[in-house]
């Protein structure tokens, strides 16, 4: 005999019902039983009218017509038209009814047991009845049972809990194993000694199948639902969630148990004794293999953690007191009065100096709890032996569960080391003596970045999810963009990365997508973007997504982006950029900024504010780290400089080179930046600071080449003219050169702690002398290196060498 429970998601509407019946239809050669719920959604409406008719808020009437036009779907769609009536007057009998009683109920304002039960019962009263009467009409043979008079409770310890003796002995006696047609029967209901209604608990449907399933020693209980199983976590959080095949009962205990909601927590204890198998399957998608829970879970299965669960509003209870340990029998007198007033415990841990003890409950057990503790210690917190009791709220636990977990080490140690990179706080911590499951309680905030973190650690190892928001989509942005669209199938294939680009904005622009924007059409959607550009909006969208591996890219030159940068790693977003100012910023903005990188565990990476794509910052950490002392840096940094002064010839009006240097794009909108020196003294400033030297900017000596009404000059024309006046000082500084046979290049060098800036005679011996066109060079002399220096050399400026860098860090945070 089979036990088939259809869920309200199943029997929610015609369509849902119309898979049911021909599952039926596929089953009704075997001897079957099937459970249904209430249609999805009505026990919940019945709940919120009882609460609302309970405070005498009159608009729960407005919600009647809901439960009829639910429930009329249905009966129009499959009874025929001249049957209709019959149902329909059933079906505004038992509205009535429900009138009958809310008014009621509104007259003495106050909720009981009995009346809730009764309320809540109406759910399943009117759709086991309608189902009952659409089956009839599809040819299936059918009886329609009483779930009332089957189901049996009986009050103990101040509880309705199953009476499994009378429900048995009741089951056997009206449920034939061997009938030839259908019996059908409504879950969730039950009635107590005195035949008043109760019910199973919210969800209890799939509790009433295990029991009957269980009494007539059925060969199988299906749960037919709306997914295809137990998912590794719950699919509406976690995306890459996927059905388990096969587990165990007590896996599949554990896991309902912490919030798996597929599965009612009592559903599973019933069925053990006598080894019958569950299988979750899906009433949406027939083939579905679903997942099957027996005696043996799946032992092929690699996976050690089989699944996460969570509960969401759980609240901590921390009781703490010196005068603890001295306090006979604590923790009994505590678990008593809590479980003596029905209150579930989640979780609870207790420091083994026993000075303190937390509890996990759900947020409304931990209002009652709070007053059963503050009433069983009164005297204790009186003389001041216990602190007073505090309650924090808006948390979530999470468990991580598997029966193999025991024999393997380390995973807590992957399950908080992936948490704590993600900086994601953990409050509370038990893993029970079984080790089949470990529970963690965390601050709600950070639910969905959690369940993707650890889900992505343990069962999607493989997948690394690096997600964008990136700022400045000009020319080096919109390099980017290009790189990583051409990249992505490469970066999954080979590195195993998943980048997904969030958000993109320019000065004018946002475009924001939670899934990951389409690139192909990036610069239209921009621009025709609803979003008009709003740092404030941005950063928030940002952190209220609260992905794990969330980058800011800041591909600007702007110096109010370039202030941000705290905020973001603050709330453990990573900052990827080539704007220069805030590491060239005040010394302290520079430590603080790489101080709350590490306190956060958010990245900062700035590999092409030097020497654009090239490996500078990188090859200087790499040094630093593995050892090795910096003697000296000698560097050409500025490609602007470079071009000017190799383009510079005697005879040449060096005012020409500066003008055709800046028209094809060799420096910055006003040359003056490049010329001054300053670009370069902010970057020998960045080498020396990344060295270990404390500078600041005026700690830079920089002796200019431009005479002083160039220094003076205001305006980028007036610079032009004091150029051109000054031609023969340019021309004598290039004959000098020459008559030494040398060239002239602009420097920049850090050594014995002291760092300069300027334009050096070079002779053709020197790393220096052959250097091209925009070319950068830098020469680190160390330890290690300390006769021949080590080089890093090549294009220093240029969209596409930059962007590549920029996308050089990003991955280099992926593979952290
Ligand atoms: P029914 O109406 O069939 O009883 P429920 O709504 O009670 O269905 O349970 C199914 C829902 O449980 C799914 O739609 C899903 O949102 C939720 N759920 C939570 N955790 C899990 C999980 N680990 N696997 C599958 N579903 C889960
Ligand atoms: N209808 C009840 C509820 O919504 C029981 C169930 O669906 O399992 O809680
Ligand atoms: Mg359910």
């Amino acid at each position: 005999m089979k036990v088939l429970k259809f869920g309200g998601s199943s029997v929610a509407n015609s369509i849902g019902l119309s898979n049911v019946i021909s599952i039926i239809k596929k089953n009704k050669d075997h001897n079957i039983l099937v459970v249904v719920s209430a249609l999805g959604g009505i026990t919940d409406i019945l709940s919120k009218m009882l609460s609302k008719a309970i405070n005498r808020d009159n608009t729960y009437k407005e919600l009647f017509s809901v439960i009829e036009e639910r429930h009329l779907e249905p009966i129009k769609k499959f009874i025929p038209l001249e049957k209709q009536n019959e149902v329909i007057s059933f079906l505004k009998s038992k509205i009535n009814e429900i009138g009958d009683l809310l008014v009621a109920v509104s007259m003495i304002n106050e909720d009981t047991k009995g009346v809730q039960a009764k309320i809540l019962s109406y759910g399943e009263l009117l759709s086991s009845e309608i189902i009952y009467r659409i089956l009839l009409k599809s040819t299936i043979k059918v009886n329609l049972l009483d779930a009332k008079s089957i189901i049996k409770t009986k009050f103990i310890n101040n509880k309705d809990i199953v009476d499994f003796e009378a429900s048995s002995i009741n089951t056997l006696k009206q449920i034939s194993n061997k009938s030839n047609y259908v019996n059908l029967i409504a879950g969730f209901i039950a009635s107590n000694e005195d035949n008043q209604i109760r019910t199973l608990g919210r969800g209890g449907s799939d509790y009433s199948a295990s029991l009957l399933a269980s009494f007539l020693n059925a060969d199988i209980l299906e749960i037919w639902t709306d997914v295809s199983g137990m998912y590794t976590a719950n699919p509406s959080i976690v995306s890459q969630a996927k059905p388990i095949p096969k587990l165990s009962y007590h896996e599949a205990m554990e896991l309902s148990h912490f919030g798996a909601k597929v599965l009612y927590p009592p559903t599973i204890q019933p069925l053990i004794e006598k080894q019958i198998p569950v299988i979750i399957k899906n009433t949406f998608d027939y083939k579905a293999k679903g997942t099957l829970i027996s005696t043996n879970s799946n032992k092929k299965d690699k996976n050690v953690v089989r699944g996460i669960s969570h509960i969401k509003n759980v609240s901590l209870i921390n009781l703490e007191g010196t005068g603890m340990i001295g306090i006979p029998g604590f923790s009994q007198r505590l678990f008593h009065s809590l479980s003596s007033n029905n209150i579930n415990i989640i979780m609870i841990t207790q420091a083994s100096s026993e000075h303190s003890i937390c509890i996990g409950l759900t947020k409304t057990d931990a209002k009652k709890a709070k007053k059963i503790i503050y009433n069983e210690f009164a005297l204790e917190i009186s003389l001041k032996k216990l602190n007073p009791v505090i309650v924090e709220k808006n948390m979530v636990n999470i468990a991580v569960v598997g029966d193999k977990m025991k024999e393997h080490q380390g995973i807590s140690g992957k399950l908080f080391s992936s948490l704590g990179a993600n900086n994601i706080n953990i409050r509370a911590i038990a893993q029970g003596a079984s080790e089949r499951n470990i529970s963690i309680i965390i601050d709600k905030k950070n639910i969905k970045k959690a369940l993707n973190t650890i889900h992505e650690r343990f069962f999607e190892e493989q997948i690394i999810e690096l997600n964008l928001f990136i700022t400045g989509v000009g020319n080096v942005g919109s390099k980017l963009l290009e790189q990583i669209q051409l990249q992505k199938k490469f970066l999954i294939e080979n590195l195993k990365f998943k980048i997904r680009v969030i958000a993109i904005s320019n000065s004018k622009k946002m475009l924001f997508d939670n899934n990951s924007l389409k690139l192909e059409n990036w610069k239209k959607n921009l621009i025709n973007s609803p979003l008009n550009a709003n740092r404030k909006i941005f950063f928030d969208y940002i952190k209220s997504l609260n992905y794990r591996n969330s980058i800011f890219v800041d591909n600007t030159a702007d110096k109010e982006i370039a202030s941000e940068y705290c905020k973001y790693l603050e709330n453990n977003i990573g900052v990827v950029t080539c704007n220069k100012i805030a590491c060239a910023d005040k010394l302290s903005n520079y430590i603080k900024l790489k101080t709350i990188s590490r306190k956060y565990g958010a990245p900062f990476l700035f590999e092409t504010i030097v020497g654009a794509g090239l490996p500078v910052i990188n090859t200087l950490n790499n040094l630093i780290a593995s050892g090795d002392s910096i003697m000296k840096i000698q560097a050409i940094l500025s490609g602007s400089l470079n071009y000017i002064f190799n383009n510079f010839k005697e005879g040449d009006n060096f005012h020409d080179i500066v003008m055709k240097a800046e028209k094809e794009g060799y420096t910055e909108p006003d040359p003056k930046i490049d010329l001054s020196g300053i670009d370069v003294a902010r970057k020998i400033l960045i080498l020396a600071r990344e060295s270990g030297y404390n500078f600041e900017l005026e700690s830079i000596k920089n002796k200019s080449f431009l005479p002083s009404d160039c220094i003076n000059a205001k305006t980028k024309n007036d610079l032009y003219n004091s150029i051109k006046k000054n031609k023969n000082h340019f021309n004598k500084l290039l004959k000098n050169a020459k008559k030494e046979n040398a060239r002239l290049k602009y420097i920049a060098q850090l050594e014995n702690g002291k760092a300069s800036v300027g334009l050096q005679i070079i002779k053709p011996d020197h790393h220096f002398y052959d250097l091209e066109g925009s070319d950068n060079i830098i020469l680190f002399y160390t330890n290690r290196y300390n006769k021949q220096p080590l080089i890093v050399k090549g294009a220093g400026a240029g969209a596409e060498v930059t962007a590549g860098g920029i996308f050089g860090d990003i991955i280099r945070i992926g593979k952290r």
